[in-house]
């Protein structure tokens, strides 16, 4: 018997296992540790763009507001949401952060003996929002090294760990950090293979940076799956980041019990606003896609010159290989006034990913790469 004398000797097993989730380094650490200024942040996908007129518009009209309590249903913002996708209010769950419903969803569905499904290489937080609850986390070996596909979701792989304790399914579309993307026609498939009592969770969170030959509007299936869970997020492509502002949509009974946990104000009345104006300024997410593809192609030639394979990615990231001593690389870049993302954790040692920026802020990067890799 271990000896209790603190609290933390209490804390649930799973709680103490966690590896706590690691940031993007922000800009002002940075600044603080270097005494470096102009520094670019290419780590946490961000918009660079930072965020539109409207949406600085509705903020300026809603500070007036922050004494009062925000509407804690989200009316306007729920309304707006439904004209969009063409769904009702009552479908949807709103987040502080869709990392806020990826929560909601595993301590509704998850706890210990059941068990959640995602892939290697899966946004990290499916594997801590299942630990957090003491479930039982079943990781499915992604496609193979050398296919065009590699690094993506098997969903034959995932389906082989599918059994009677599987309550959730984590499905990452565009993945993070992979870049990679499922086809529509197999992701119907496998969802409709799928035993109706489990819930698919689909995460969209980078769906509006697909080129409209690739964009497939998903919500259609929510008629067909009762246990269809689509997440999306004001984070990336439309430039709210910092505000945390995601949602869900699903079944309306789904949705009833999520929003039974959701804390009544997750969502403060600033982001509420922002998030709606974000909504109406379809230009802005236009601009954004069509500048994010200039910059995926400029990175990926930029690595091409400097002989660096790369996954292909459809996000606003890509993950670029630079070899075994990638942590002295991601060093090396910080020194040179650049942040990006170690993907070591994701069991990628040999990666860095790096968001899309500006033209220049691109430029930065792959300048100080070429320095960097020539030092180590
Ligand atoms: C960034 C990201 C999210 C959500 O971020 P929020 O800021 O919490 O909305 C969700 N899923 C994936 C795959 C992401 O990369």
């Amino acid at each position: 018997m271990s000896t209790i004398n603190t609290p933390c000797d209490l804390a649930l097993d799973a709680v103490k296992a966690l590896l706590p989730y690691q940031p993007g380094k922000p800009i002002d650490e940075l600044e603080r540790e270097l005494g470096l200024t102009n520094i670019v942040k290419l780590a946490s996908n961000e918009n660079p763009l930072g965020p539109s007129l409207l949406v600085k518009q509705a903020i300026e009209k809603s500070i007036d507001e922050v004494s009062l309590y925000p509407d804690g249903n989200g009316f306007a913002l729920k309304q707006a949401l439904a004209n969009k996708h063409g769904i009702t209010s009552e479908m949807i769950t709103l987040g502080n952060g869709s990392n806020d419903v990826l929560d909601i969803i595993a301590r509704v569905f998850l706890n210990e003996g059941r068990e959640a499904i995602f892939s290697e290489y899966a946004f990290v937080v499916y594997a801590i929002a299942t630990q957090a609850v003491n479930a039982t986390a079943r990781v499915a070996k992604a496609k193979p090294l050398g296919g065009d596909d590699a690094y993506g979701h098997d969903l034959a792989t995932m389906a082989e760990l599918l059994t009677d304790k599987t309550a959730v399914i984590f499905i990452a579309n565009p993945n993070n950090p992979t870049g990679t993307w499922l086809e529509p026609a197999e992701l119907e498939t496998f969802i409709a293979s799928v035993s109706k009592h489990i819930v698919v969770v689909l995460d969209e969170a980078y769906c509006e940076y697909l080129q409209p030959e690739t964009a497939f509007d998903s919500m259609q299936w929510l008629a067909h799956f009762p246990n269809l869970i689509i997440t999306r997020t004001f984070s990336k492509a439309y430039g709210l980041a910092g505000l945390r502002v995601g949602y869900a949509v699903s079944q309306p009974a789904v949705a009833d019990l999520l929003n039974r946990i959701r804390q009544p104000f997750n969502v403060n009345s600033i982001a509420l606003a922002a998030a709606e104006a974000a909504l109406s300024d379809q230009a802005y997410i236009e601009q954004s896609r069509e500048l994010n593809q200039q910059g995926l192609q400029q990175l990926a030639d930029g690595f091409d010159r400097l002989g660096l394979a790369y996954i292909p990615s459809v996000g606003n990231f890509i993950c670029v290989e630079v070899g075994g001593n990638s942590a002295d690389v991601y060093q090396g870049l910080l020194k040179q006034g650049v942040i990006v993302r170690p993907v070591a954790a994701y069991n990628m040692p040999r990666h860095l990913r790096v968001s899309v920026g500006l033209a220049e802020q691109n430029i930065a990067l792959l300048e100080a790469l070429e320095t960097v890799l020539q030092g180590v």
